[in-house]
Protein backbone atom coordinates (compact mmCIF):
# COMPACT_ATOMS: atom_id res chain seq x y z
CA UNK A 1 0.00 0.00 0.00
CA UNK A 2 1.45 3.36 -0.86
CA UNK A 3 2.06 5.82 1.72
CA UNK A 4 -0.76 8.26 0.45
CA UNK A 5 -3.08 5.01 1.61
CA UNK A 6 -1.71 4.36 4.45
CA UNK A 7 -1.91 8.24 5.32
CA UNK A 8 -5.82 8.17 4.31
CA UNK A 9 -7.30 5.17 6.08
CA UNK A 10 -5.60 6.26 9.06
CA UNK A 11 -7.09 9.91 8.99
CA UNK A 12 -10.15 7.77 8.07
CA UNK A 13 -10.22 6.23 11.18
CA UNK A 14 -9.42 9.09 13.44
CA UNK A 15 -11.99 9.67 15.88
CA UNK A 16 -9.81 12.16 18.61
CA UNK A 17 -12.62 15.18 17.75
CA UNK A 18 -16.23 15.19 18.80
CA UNK A 19 -17.00 16.32 14.96
CA UNK A 20 -15.70 13.28 13.93
CA UNK A 21 -18.98 11.54 15.08
CA UNK A 22 -20.75 14.03 12.95
CA UNK A 23 -19.18 13.71 9.49
CA UNK A 24 -20.29 12.15 7.03
CA UNK A 25 -17.28 11.89 5.06
CA UNK A 26 -13.93 12.60 6.45
CA UNK A 27 -11.77 15.15 3.77
CA UNK A 28 -7.73 14.42 3.94
CA UNK A 29 -7.12 15.87 0.85
CA UNK A 30 -6.39 15.49 -2.69
CA UNK A 31 -4.42 16.13 -5.69
CA UNK A 32 -0.78 15.36 -7.28
CA UNK A 33 1.15 13.12 -5.00
CA UNK A 34 4.19 15.30 -6.23
CA UNK A 35 2.19 18.76 -6.04
CA UNK A 36 5.31 21.77 -6.44
CA UNK A 37 2.23 23.78 -5.00
CA UNK A 38 0.35 22.80 -1.82
CA UNK A 39 -2.81 25.06 -1.06
CA UNK A 40 -4.22 24.52 3.03
CA UNK A 41 -7.54 25.82 3.40
CA UNK A 42 -9.68 25.99 7.04
CA UNK A 43 -12.04 22.85 7.05
CA UNK A 44 -14.52 20.92 5.03
CA UNK A 45 -17.99 22.70 4.83
CA UNK A 46 -21.26 20.67 3.84
CA UNK A 47 -20.27 19.93 0.31
CA UNK A 48 -17.07 18.89 1.43
CA UNK A 49 -18.60 16.51 4.25
CA UNK A 50 -20.90 15.09 1.62
CA UNK A 51 -17.90 14.30 -1.42
CA UNK A 52 -15.05 13.96 0.92
CA UNK A 53 -12.86 15.78 -0.89
CA UNK A 54 -11.47 19.64 -0.49
CA UNK A 55 -13.06 22.45 -1.89
CA UNK A 56 -15.49 21.10 -3.84
CA UNK A 57 -18.36 24.03 -3.04
CA UNK A 58 -18.54 27.51 -3.97
CA UNK A 59 -15.31 28.46 -2.84
CA UNK A 60 -13.56 26.11 -4.22
CA UNK A 61 -14.98 26.70 -7.77
CA UNK A 62 -13.70 30.33 -7.33
CA UNK A 63 -10.52 28.58 -6.34
CA UNK A 64 -10.44 26.40 -9.73
CA UNK A 65 -10.93 29.85 -11.56
CA UNK A 66 -8.20 31.15 -9.79
CA UNK A 67 -6.06 28.25 -10.55
CA UNK A 68 -7.02 28.44 -13.92
CA UNK A 69 -5.99 32.31 -14.23
CA UNK A 70 -2.03 30.94 -13.54
CA UNK A 71 -3.04 27.99 -16.16
CA UNK A 72 -3.32 24.78 -13.53
CA UNK A 73 -6.24 22.47 -12.83
CA UNK A 74 -6.75 20.89 -9.34
CA UNK A 75 -5.13 17.96 -10.50
CA UNK A 76 -1.67 19.63 -10.85
CA UNK A 77 -1.69 20.68 -7.09
CA UNK A 78 -2.32 19.48 -3.80
CA UNK A 79 -5.11 20.79 -2.04
CA UNK A 80 -5.44 19.92 1.65
CA UNK A 81 -7.39 21.77 4.91
CA UNK A 82 -6.29 22.40 8.29
CA UNK A 83 -8.39 19.95 9.97
CA UNK A 84 -10.12 16.98 8.03
CA UNK A 85 -13.65 16.79 9.72
CA UNK A 86 -16.46 19.30 9.08
CA UNK A 87 -16.73 21.71 12.34
CA UNK A 88 -21.18 21.71 12.98
CA UNK A 89 -23.10 24.64 11.40
CA UNK A 90 -19.82 25.56 9.61
CA UNK A 91 -18.32 26.91 12.86
CA UNK A 92 -14.74 28.04 12.97
CA UNK A 93 -12.75 25.37 13.99
CA UNK A 94 -11.91 24.95 17.71
CA UNK A 95 -7.87 25.12 18.96
CA UNK A 96 -8.00 21.79 20.00
CA UNK A 97 -9.48 20.21 16.90
CA UNK A 98 -6.28 22.03 14.77
CA UNK A 99 -3.78 20.46 17.46
CA UNK A 100 -5.39 16.96 16.92
CA UNK A 101 -5.24 17.28 13.06
CA UNK A 102 -2.01 18.94 12.79
CA UNK A 103 0.09 15.31 12.68
CA UNK A 104 -2.44 14.67 9.27
CA UNK A 105 -0.63 17.76 7.79
CA UNK A 106 2.48 17.53 8.93
CA UNK A 107 2.80 14.07 7.10
CA UNK A 108 1.06 15.00 3.99
CA UNK A 109 3.33 18.06 3.87
CA UNK A 110 6.63 15.28 4.52
CA UNK A 111 5.22 12.96 1.51
CA UNK A 112 4.54 15.85 -0.77
CA UNK A 113 7.07 17.76 0.10
CA UNK A 114 6.17 20.81 -1.86
CA UNK A 115 8.16 23.59 -3.38
CA UNK A 116 5.50 26.41 -2.40
CA UNK A 117 2.85 26.06 0.69
CA UNK A 118 0.28 28.94 0.09
CA UNK A 119 -2.14 29.20 3.19
CA UNK A 120 -5.65 30.33 2.14
CA UNK A 121 -7.47 31.67 5.24
CA UNK A 122 -6.91 32.81 8.67
CA UNK A 123 -6.24 29.48 10.18
CA UNK A 124 -3.70 28.07 7.72
CA UNK A 125 -2.12 31.05 7.68
CA UNK A 126 -1.32 31.05 11.73
CA UNK A 127 -0.17 28.06 11.71
CA UNK A 128 3.11 29.34 9.68
CA UNK A 129 2.97 32.98 10.40
CA UNK A 130 1.76 33.10 13.78
CA UNK A 131 0.79 36.29 15.28
CA UNK A 132 0.93 37.75 11.51
CA UNK A 133 -1.98 39.72 10.22
CA UNK A 134 -3.72 38.71 7.26
CA UNK A 135 -4.82 41.72 5.56
CA UNK A 136 -1.01 43.16 5.96
CA UNK A 137 0.72 39.69 4.75
CA UNK A 138 -1.43 38.40 2.08
CA UNK A 139 0.81 38.09 -0.94
CA UNK A 140 4.06 38.37 0.72
CA UNK A 141 6.27 35.27 0.38
CA UNK A 142 8.99 34.09 3.19
CA UNK A 143 11.32 31.29 2.44
CA UNK A 144 11.90 28.46 5.15
CA UNK A 145 14.14 25.21 4.80
CA UNK A 146 14.04 26.14 1.24
CA UNK A 147 10.14 26.39 1.10
CA UNK A 148 7.96 29.41 -0.01
CA UNK A 149 5.37 30.25 2.43
CA UNK A 150 2.26 32.62 1.34
CA UNK A 151 -0.47 33.57 2.24
CA UNK A 152 -3.41 34.55 0.69
CA UNK A 153 -7.05 35.57 1.62
CA UNK A 154 -9.35 33.03 1.47
CA UNK A 155 -11.51 31.97 -1.43
CA UNK A 156 -15.31 32.11 0.62
CA UNK A 157 -13.97 35.74 2.06
CA UNK A 158 -13.13 36.88 -1.25
CA UNK A 159 -16.60 35.85 -2.05
CA UNK A 160 -18.60 37.06 0.69
CA UNK A 161 -16.29 40.42 0.41
CA UNK A 162 -15.99 41.75 -3.07
CA UNK A 163 -13.31 44.48 -2.14
CA UNK A 164 -11.12 41.18 -1.53
CA UNK A 165 -11.52 39.83 -4.94
CA UNK A 166 -8.58 42.40 -6.49
CA UNK A 167 -6.26 41.17 -3.86
CA UNK A 168 -6.83 37.63 -4.04
CA UNK A 169 -6.55 37.49 -8.10
CA UNK A 170 -3.60 39.64 -8.23
CA UNK A 171 -1.35 37.67 -5.45
CA UNK A 172 -2.94 34.17 -7.63
CA UNK A 173 -1.04 36.16 -10.27
CA UNK A 174 2.33 36.45 -8.17
CA UNK A 175 2.76 32.43 -7.71
CA UNK A 176 4.18 31.08 -11.06
CA UNK A 177 6.85 34.25 -11.22
CA UNK A 178 7.30 33.16 -7.40
CA UNK A 179 7.92 29.64 -8.35
CA UNK A 180 10.56 30.75 -11.22
CA UNK A 181 12.70 33.05 -8.97
CA UNK A 182 12.66 30.75 -6.29
CA UNK A 183 16.06 30.21 -5.78
CA UNK A 184 16.09 34.20 -5.80
CA UNK A 185 14.21 34.94 -2.84
CA UNK A 186 16.17 34.76 0.66
CA UNK A 187 15.69 32.67 3.34
CA UNK A 188 14.15 34.10 6.73
CA UNK A 189 16.82 34.33 9.18
CA UNK A 190 14.57 33.18 11.94
CA UNK A 191 14.88 29.36 13.23
CA UNK A 192 12.68 27.45 10.50
CA UNK A 193 9.67 26.77 11.83
CA UNK A 194 7.64 24.00 11.88
CA UNK A 195 4.30 23.83 11.96
CA UNK A 196 3.29 26.59 14.99
CA UNK A 197 0.13 27.46 16.80
CA UNK A 198 -1.14 30.99 17.48
N1 LIG B 1 -13.34 25.97 2.82
C1 LIG B 1 -12.19 25.39 3.24
O1 LIG B 1 -11.41 26.00 3.96
N2 LIG B 1 -11.94 24.16 2.84
C2 LIG B 1 -12.73 23.46 2.04
O2 LIG B 1 -12.40 22.33 1.72
C3 LIG B 1 -13.92 24.08 1.61
C4 LIG B 1 -14.21 25.34 2.00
Amino acid sequence: MSAFSELYQEIARCQQCEIAKYRTKVVPGEGAEDAKLMFIGEAPGWHEDQQGRPFVGPAGQYLDELLASINLRREQVYIANVIKCRPLENRDPLPTEILNCRKWLERQIELICPKMIITLGRYSMAMFFPGKSISKIHGTAQKRDNVIYYAMYHPAAALHQPSLRQAIEADMLNIPSLIAQAESITEAKQQPQQLSMF
